[in-house]
């Protein structure tokens, strides 16, 4: 898709060219989930558990990874707990070195009709942060750079509100009773995810946790493909959906939902990816975490940033939220080994 023959562009316009799958000046580096790091909440001093509730700090966060990391987005959203949080769930905040999470032993629903989105959700604090955050965010930087939102989808909030085994239990017992469930949960995501979009973002990623260890591909087919169709439908702005670990055997049919693109794990090779979705959606990934950006060193990283952009894959970044303890030198040098890469090519 990258044409040296493209005028430059900004970060913004970078991402949303590869986003709507046209041509771009070079393959924008993104972070659709988190790119924070205690390195950097100690330079902005925007340090967890605050950054996560406080707008003003979820922003200054947030905006290191345009301006000193060198991406081409800005991700306020650092954990997938903010609307569980606002339902109800009993939510472990933590400190600054470790993530927020929700207390999994201590479901708040136990059927479908204990589901029930409480009315003040839409102004609970830990929900008007995210909208906040971007609004800042969007005043502050303008056109310049993109702006990435987060609304979960109904499996992962299930597995928040249900616990994790009760909910795939249910799964395997019950396909219309979980039916029923991903039903009354899904204008949540829909709703915070419109929200987001009028505060000013670009996209909203969009987790939905039937990762590659947990359920089949045929899952996806049976639980999720038309609620992802239909998320395309009614959300009015780029959707990027994230699932981890091994997702091949779901890729055709994610590349049929309509959403923007998908944001792919390491357990699944660049060119195997792009050979299945065939440009029916962008892919973004697929630098690995635990190995690659945690503990091994630049030249690594700028090997597996080489192999994606060889096998053409649209947008460049981590596979997932990064481990808090990354070293901002690994995370520079993903913008620079995209930088060297087309520089080498124009020549
Ligand atoms: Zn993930």
């Amino acid at each position: 898709m990258t044409q040296q023959t493209v005028a430059p562009m900004t970060s913004r316009q970078r991402v949303l060219a590869a986003l709507r799958l046209e041509p771009t000046d070079r393959t924008p580096v993104c972070n659709p989930t988190s790119v924070a790091t205690v390195e950097l909440m100690d330079l902005v001093d925007a340090p967890f558990p605050e950054a996560n509730r406080n707008p003003e700090l979820m922003a200054k966060l947030a905006a290191t990874s345009y301006t000193e990391l060198g991406f081409d987005t800005i991700m306020p959203v650092f954990s997938i707990i903010q609307e569980s949080s606002a339902l109800g769930c009993s939510v472990q905040w933590e400190q600054k070195d470790n993530w927020p999470t929700v207390r999994m032993n201590q479901p708040i629903w136990s059927g479908p009709e204990d589901i029930r989105i409480p009315a003040d959700f839409f102004s609970h604090p830990d929900v008007t942060c995210v909208t906040d955050a971007i609004s800042i965010l969007r005043k502050e930087f303008g056109d310049e750079v993109a702006i990435i939102g987060k609304t979960m989808g109904p499996w992962s909030l299930a597995y928040h509100c249900f616990g994790v085994e009760k909910f795939l239990l249910m799964s395997l017992d019950d396909p219309d009773k979980t039916k029923l469930c991903l039903d009354k949960i899904k204008d949540l995501t829909v709703e915070y995810g419109i929200a987001q979009i009028e505060a000013g973002a670009d996209a909203v990623t969009l987790p939905d946790h039937a990762t590659g260890d947990l359920v089949s591909g045929e899952y996806y087919d049976r639980y999720l493909q038309d609620l992802h169709t239909e998320f395309a439908e009614r959300i009015p702005g780029h959707i990027i959906l994230h699932i981890c670990g091994r997702t091949v055997d779901r890729m055709g049919s994610i590349s049929k939902t309509g959403m923007s693109a998908f944001h792919f794990d390491s357990k699944n090779e660049p060119q195997e990816s792009m050979d299945i979705v065939e440009n029916r959606i962008a892919l973004v990934g697929n630098i690995n975490n635990p190995q690659t950006l945690f503990s091994k060193g630049p030249e690594d990283v700028r090997t597996e940033v080489f192999d994606n952009l060889e096998a053409g894959v649209q947008m460049v970044g981590p596979e997932c939220a990064i481990p808090l303890q990354t070293s901002i030198e690994n995370l520079k040098e993903i913008p620079r080994a995209v930088q060297s890469w087309h520089a080498d090519r124009a020549l």
